[in-house]
C-alpha cells in the first residue's frame, strides 16, 4: 500500500509541481512566446535579436539624460540679504 501511496504523490509532484525551469516570454519584438531553453532567448531568433540590437545602435531605444541637478533651484529668485 506505501508503494502506491508514492506513486499517488509522484503523480501530483507532475501535475501540480512548478517546473522552474521552463520559463516562458515574450520575444520584444514580435511577441512571440519564447521558452528559456530557447538559444536565442530571450528573443524568438536571431533575427529579431539582431533589430534589438539595431534599435540600440540607430537610437531607436531613447535613454533621457538626467536633468541638470539644481536647475529647479535657480528659477527661484535669490533671497536678497539685506532683508535679514
Ligand atoms: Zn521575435
Amino acid at each position: 500500500m506505501a508503494g502506491q501511496v508514492l506513486l499517488v504523490q509522484f503523480v501530483y509532484s507532475l501535475l501540480f509541481m512548478p517546473r522552474p525551469r521552463s520559463i516562458k516570454l515574450r520575444c520584444p519584438i514580435c511577441k512571440k512566446v519564447v521558452k528559456n531553453t530557447d538559444a536565442e532567448f530571450p528573443f524568438c531568433s536571431e533575427h529579431c535579436r539582431s533589430i534589438d540590437l539595431g534599435k540600440w545602435a540607430t537610437g531607436g531605444y531613447v535613454i533621457p539624460a538626467p536633468l541638470e541637478e539644481g536647475e529647479e533651484e535657480n528659477r527661484q529668485p535669490p533671497i536678497a540679504e539685506d532683508d535679514i
